[in-house]
């Protein structure tokens, strides 16, 4: 089998699949190779408001309907019901102690809820992947995309003038021929090992193990501890995380009732677990729901609907994300955590950064041009460590509730202003923004001093620090996302319960260098209730073919 294409490209989840039909709208000529088939399991599945703007902006520029009601959870069931999805309205945070249920104290609990949306119709969704992923190559596919599936690649060789790619499909061998390689294939994907591209994990603060499943019949925290005071949002409908001492635990539930769990155990953590390690990731789940009373209540009748999966170390990262005729997206160069849901919000952005290179070589070479190339590899190195010390950061905070809720403030902080400037913002300098406040002055330098700080107060060593230190972080973090501070945060009369606040935002406009009057006037559009787009399907296909 022989195939030539000017972009090959390596995996097909949704980044790849993706890509692979924002090229082909493009008039690129591509072919997507994928190991296995659809429809498969993955995880990895809360999103995000940055991601579903990155949705957004893609399905008006390449004229992609789909993305656009893929972005809400109400366009999403009004036109694609069939594709499986979660609501998923905010963060909600819990922290239990070992031998105990969680206490419930009113306003005083130690939990946390920030909404992403105003309501339903507009919230953030929980992709079931199986469905997403598989929905996405068939788009590509109809939008001119030659998918293999069932491709096993052996070789990559990038000495001459286009690249070869070697392999077999079903026995018989596989020769590519491509102008260019995306390699979306993810961690510990084709490119690293091919090009042997050395590791740069010792950059990474963040360690974790991984225990993981699917599960039907979980139950809800609102129906366990039904006394808690009434929330931003129905807590349950939201990325549920468990902190506990060892790490914290993650709930993610689908509208069809199925919840997507794991907990993400510290080296520290797994140790402490009397004996039980991640090679043996059923007894090592028992011993954490009985460790965890109210937690393991909620999983008592539930079912698991694959076996438990286990991870020794979630964490990867390599040293460059591109070379000549070669790219990785991001899930392919580093993953950190999945804490604060930012892996689909960065590959989606890797998506529209890429489209863009693509779109400016379109009358031209054909392939993204060496600076921007070089800006995308620094764009995803700086990227890579900021997401990496927010969450190191909030590893560190697990000593204490108090400074954990006050390091969630610093991401909350960034993510919301980005999100409202990008609602009122350009759309190609949004794709470049540097993610989670990356280039940002005021917020750029904040996750590495605040992980500083916290390991002065923890001592490394998971002390909780004292009351005064404990305020004195939480004042220290106010001040610092003060200059950012859109969405009223780090405000303790909240008692850690935060809603889509537009009153605040309008008090605020001058954060976001807009007059009060500008930022009524651009309120329906931050809401999400703009007119609905016109998609012109296909406008580069269409621009490419016409006569000059
Ligand atoms: C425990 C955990 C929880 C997470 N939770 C979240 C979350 O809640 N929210 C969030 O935003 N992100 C989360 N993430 C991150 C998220 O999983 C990734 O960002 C996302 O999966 C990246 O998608 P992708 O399409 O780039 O790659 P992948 O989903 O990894 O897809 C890669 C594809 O490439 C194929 N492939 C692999 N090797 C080859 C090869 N050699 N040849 C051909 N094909 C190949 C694979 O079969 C697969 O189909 C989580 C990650 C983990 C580990």
């Amino acid at each position: 089998m022989r195939r030539t294409c000017e972009v090959a490209i390596v995996g097909s989840g949704f980044a790849g699949s993706l890509l692979a039909r924002v090229l082909a709208v493009l008039g690129y000529d591509v072919l997507l190779l994928e190991r296995g088939t659809h429809p498969r399991l993955a995880i990895g599945e809360s999103t995000t408001p940055l991601a579903n703007l990155s949705l957004e902006r893609l399905a008006v520029r390449y004229g992609l309907p789909d993305c656009h009601r893929l972005a809400t959870h109400g366009r999403w069931l009004a036109h694609l019901p069939e594709l499986r999805r979660g609501l998923k309205r905010g963060f909600t945070f819990y922290r239990h102690h070992p031998g105990e249920r969680f206490a419930e104290r009113g306003l005083d609990s130690e939990r946390l809820l920030v909404a992403a949306s105003p309501d339903d119709a507009l919230s953030d969704t929980h992709w079931l992947r199986a469905d997403v992923d598989h929905h996405f190559v068939r788009e590509a596919e109809a939008a001119g995309v030659e998918y293999l599936d069932r491709t096993e690649l052996t070789a990559a060789d990038f000495g001459g003038a286009t690249a070869r790619l070697r392999g077999h499909r079903d026995g018989v061998a596989l020769d590519v021929e491509a102008g260019f390689v995306i390699d979306a294939s993810g961690p510990g994907g084709f490119l690293a090992r091919q090009l042997a591209i050395p590791s740069g994990l010792e950059r990474t603060h963040t360690r974790a193990a991984l225990v993981y499943g699917h599960f039907d019949d979980v139950r809800l925290m609102r129906d366990e501890v039904p006394s808690l005071p009434a929330g931003p949002y129905p807590q349950d409908w939201a990325a549920v995380h468990h902190l506990i001492d060892e790490g914290w635990m993650y709930s993610l539930r689908f509208d069809h009732g199925t919840t997507s769990a794991g907990f993400l155990l510290t080296p520290h953590g797994l140790a402490s677990l009397g004996g039980a390690t991640e090679a043996e990731p059923s007894r090592l789940w028992r011993v954490l729901l009985e460790r965890y009373p109210t937690i393991g209540r909620l999983f008592d009748d539930a079912r698991p609907m694959m076996p438990i999966g286990s991870v020794p170390r979630v964490q990867h990262r390599l040293t460059r994300a591109t070379g000549t005729r070669w790219v990785l997206m991001p899930h392919a160069f580093a993953f950190v955590d999945p804490l604060v849901s930012t892996g689909i919000a960065w590959g989606v952005r890797a998506v529209e950064r890429l489209a863009l290179a693509f779109e400016d070589a379109v009358d031209g070479t054909r392939r993204p041009d060496v600076d921007t190339l070089e800006r995308y590899d620094a764009a995803l190195c700086a990227e890579g460590d900021q997401i990496d010390l927010v969450v190191a950061g909030a590893y560190e905070a697990l000593a204490h509730f108090d400074l954990f809720a006050a390091q969630a403030m610093l991401y909350f902080a960034t993510v919301s202003y980005a999100e409202t400037s990008q609602r009122i913002g350009d759309a190609e300098g949004a794709a470049w923004k540097g993610f989670l406040g990356v280039g940002d002055e005021a917020l750029g330098p904040a996750p590495r001093e605040s992980f500083a700080r916290l390991r002065e107060i923890t001592r490394g060593a998971g002390l909780s620090g004292t009351t005064h230190e404990r305020a004195a972080f939480a004042e220290w973090i106010a001040a610092t996302i003060a200059p950012r501070n859109v969405a009223g945060l780090a405000d303790p009369m909240r008692h850690n319960m935060y809603p889509v606040d537009l009153d605040v935002l309008v008090e605020r406009h001058a954060l976001l260098g807009m007059s009060r009057e500008r930022l009524l006037a651009a309120l329906p559009a931050l809401r999400g209730l703009g007119p609905e787009p016109t998609f012109v399907e296909r406008p580069w296909r269409m621009r490419a073919e016409a006569p000059t």
